[in-house]
C-alpha cells in the first residue's frame, strides 16, 4: 500500500537509505527544527558536550529516522538504532547503553512503545548518566550503578501525547514534524531522481509531489513506481501527463489521496451521513485499527481540511462532499 507506515521490504529500505540526506544543509523544509538543531549541534560541539536529547514526533515518513541519522553525522558521532518494541527487557537497553562511546547518539523509534521495566532504566540513564541494573536473584541479588558516557537520546514517536510525562519532560528539545508542502516535495523528487538517474521534468516532479500526502516517503515511492510506468508506457521521460496517467493508475486521485483514505472517507461520508462518529465505528466499518488511522490515515486528512476531529466525532467538511460529488444532508434541493 502506497502509504504503507513502513517501508515494506528490504529491497525498498536499501533505496530509502541511498536517498537518505546526509547533512542537515540537503534536508529539505522543516525550517524550525532546522534552525534549532543547526544552533544547538554547533554549540554543543564547540563545548564537545553531547547534544541534549531529541524528541522528534510526527506522522510516519516525515523525516524522523533522517534526521536522528543527521544528528549524529553534525555532531561527529556513532548512531546507534533500536526502537520501543524491540528493548523487551531491562537487560537489553543496559547493554545498548554500556557500549555508547562518548556523545554518541542512541536512536530509539516508537519510543512511545518502550515497556515501563526498561522505560524506568532509562530516566536515571538520561538524566545522570547512570544506570541501576540488579545483579543476581532472589535473596542474594543487588542493585550496581554503572556510570556511562554522556550521549544523546533521539525518540521519535508518531504521537507525543502518547509517552509518559516523565519521559517526555527528559527531553530538552521536543520538535514536531510537519506536513511537507508541494514545493519541498518537488525539491525531494528533483532530487531523488538525479540520485536514482530519473528522466523528469518539473512539471512532472510538482505532478507527483503534489500527490504524495505531505510525505517525504510517499513521493520517494511514488516516484519510482512512475518511472516504471514512464519506462514501459511511454518514453521513459516523466512530464506531467505521464506522472498524473501512472497516479491515476496507481489508484492516487487528483487530491493525492489512495484508496485507504478514500475508503475512510466514504465510509464517514456513506454509512455515517458525514459524521460525527467515533473513531472505533470508523476503524469497524474500514477494517482497520484505531491505531493506524490516528496515527497514518487521519492527520493528513484533517490536516488538509477534509476531516475535522471533534468531541462528538469525526466529521466530514464540505470540500470532501463535493471531492465524492456527494450533497450533504439537509442540502438536498439547494
Ligand atoms: P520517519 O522516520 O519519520 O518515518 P524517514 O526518516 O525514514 O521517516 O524518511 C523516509 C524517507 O523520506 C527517507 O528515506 C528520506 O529519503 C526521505 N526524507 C525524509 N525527510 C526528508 C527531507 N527533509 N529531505 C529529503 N528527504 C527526506
Amino acid at each position: 500500500r502506497l502509504i504503507a507506515p513502513q517501508t515494506a521490504n528490504r529491497q525498498e529500505d536499501a533505496i530509502e537509505r541511498a536517498l537518505r540526506p546526509k547533512r542537515l544543509a540537503d534536508y529539505v523544509g522543516q525550517e524550525k527544527i532546522r534552525e534549532q538543531l543547526e544552533i544547538f549541534i554547533q554549540a554543543a560541539r564547540r563545548r564537545s558536550e553531547a547534544l541534549d536529547h531529541v524528541l522528534l514526533f510526527g506522522p510516519p515518513g516525515l523525516g524522523k529516522t533522517t534526521l536522528a541519522h543527521i544528528v549524529a553525522a553534525e555532531m561527529g558521532v556513532n548512531l546507534r538504532q533500536t526502537s520501543g518494541p524491540v528493548l523487551e527487557r531491562a537487560g537489553d537497553l543496559a547493554a545498548l547503553l554500556t557500549n555508547l562511546e562518548p556523545n554518541d547518539v542512541l536512536f530509539i523509534d516508537e519510543i512511545h512503545r518502550l515497556s515501563p521495566v526498561v522505560e524506568e532504566i532509562l530516566y536515571p540513564a538520561l538524566e545522570d548518566f547512570q544506570i541501576d541494573i540488579m545483579i543476581g536473584e532472589g535473596p542474594a541479588a543487588r542493585s550496581v550503578k554503572l556510570d556511562l558516557p554522556p550521549f544523546t537520546l533521539v525518540g521519535a514517536t508518531t504521537r507525543a501525547g502518547m509517552l509518559t510525562n516523565p519521559l517526555r519532560d527528559r527531553f530538552g528539545i521536543v520538535s514536531r514534524l510537519e506536513f511537507y508542502t508541494a514545493d519541498e516535495l518537488r525539491t525531494i523528487v528533483s532530487r531523488s531522481s538525479g540520485l536514482l538517474n530519473v528522466d523528469i521534468d518539473d512539471a512532472g516532479a510538482l505532478e507527483i509531489a503534489r500527490r504524495a500526502r505531505g510525505t517525504p516517503r510517499i513521493a520517494n515511492r511514488l516516484l519510482r513506481r512512475v518511472r516504471d510506468y514512464a519506462e514501459v508506457r511511454a518514453d521513459g521521460h516523466i512530464s506531467s501527463p505521464v506522472a498524473d496517467a501512472a497516479l491515476v493508475m496507481l489508484d492516487v486521485d487528483s487530491l493525492g489521496l489512495d484508496l485507504m483514505d478514500r475508503k475512510l472517507l466514504s465510509a464517514v461520508l456513506e454509512k455515517f451521513g458525514g459524521g460525527p462518529v467515533g473513531l472505533d465505528n470508523i476503524a469497524a466499518a474500514i477494517g482497520e485499527s484505531p491505531d493506524t488511522i490516528e496515527d497514518v490515515l487521519e492527520p493528513y486528512l484533517i490536516q488538509q481540511g477534509y476531516l475535522q476531529r471533534t468531541p462528538r466525532g469525526r466529521i466530514a467538511t464540505h470540500a470532501i462532499w463535493q471531492h465524492f460529488g456527494l450533497t450533504p444532508p439537509g442540502k438536498a434541493g439547494d
